[in-house]
């Protein structure tokens, strides 16, 4: 399954000891023009993938989000702010969710079925809220073995091979794609990762965790895309490498993948599985 974050350079959890919410009006918006860049790619490969929307971003760019759907691809949601779930209360988590909701939802006239949190910060509450509010599944885990910053939660595997979990709602977890190798979980899903892995290693553990496991589901976010997006100072290193490495050759390697595999929609995929 291929999914995209849709949000803004400036959003990313990455940046946000340097730019805050309530200067976001101040900087360039360019996720439309590489959105455009990833549907051309979409199109060229025949993909459909599904899009976790930022609310923030489809208020300020109707004309994009009608276009992803009408080329037939899912749009999810995002919430609204991309707040870290680790930093909100459950009553917060929940206003930002509906508010997102509401704003895709009367945009695109289609009920949401999936959502992703920011930067993955699942807590535990969240499986309830999201059930309450009428979503499916949830994409949220990336359960890698060193978590990191990344949230985590209790959910059932639904057994033999899927990757695919089940909350005791019924709501479905879909995880991001790791490479279990060593007895570890590696990062195999997609954003930072991926731009930093060299493209022949990173296509050689897709077709292991494709030998190993179904339900494969890789992230990629617009602004991976943009080689030219302003430089933000006073990053830590780490960050600085993370949030500026290899941007110059995604496009190149998001159109190999496309080649080499073929992706569909979270909803196409759970479909194809007997699950949705
Ligand atoms: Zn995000």
């Amino acid at each position: 399954m291929f999914t995209v974050d849709l949000e803004e350079w400036f959003q990313v959890e990455r940046l946000s000891g340097v730019i805050s919410m309530k200067d976001w009006e101040n900087y360039e918006m360019r996720s439309q023009r590489n959105t455009e860049q990833l549907l051309t790619l979409f199109r060229e490969s025949g993909t459909k993938a599904t899009f976790f929307v930022l609310g923030w971003v489809a208020e300020r760019v109707p004309d994009l989000i009608l276009r992803i759907k009408e080329e037939g691809h899912e749009i999810a949601c995002h919430g609204y702010s991309h707040q870290i779930l680790f930093q909100v209360s459950r009553d917060e988590f929940e206003r930002d969710l509906v508010k997102a909701k509401r704003i895709i939802e009367d945009m695109t006239g289609d009920s949401l079925q999936g959502y992703r949190a920011p930067s993955f910060s699942i807590v535990e509450y969240v499986p309830e809220v999201l059930h309450r509010n009428g979503f499916t599944y949830d994409s949220s885990l990336y359960p890698i073995s060193v978590r990191g910053r990344y949230g985590s939660v209790n959910a059932e595997s639904i057994g033999g091979r899927s990757s695919i979990c089940r909350f005791g709602n019924g709501l479905l977890e879909v995880p991001v794609g790791t490479l279990k190798l060593l007895g570890c979980e590696f990062p195999w899903g997609g954003g930072g990762y991926f731009r930093l892995y060299p493209y022949p290693v990173f296509e050689k553990g897709l077709q292991k965790v494709r030998r190993d496991k179904l339900g494969f589901t890789f992230y990629i976010h617009p602004w991976e895309l943009d080689p030219e997006q302003p430089r933000v100072k006073g990053l830590r290193a780490k960050d600085r490498l993370m949030h500026y490495a290899s941007l110059s050759t995604t496009i190149e390697k998001v159109g190999r993948l496309l080649t080499s595999f073929k992706f569909v929609s979270v909803t196409e995929g759970l479909k194809r599985m007997g699950l949705a």
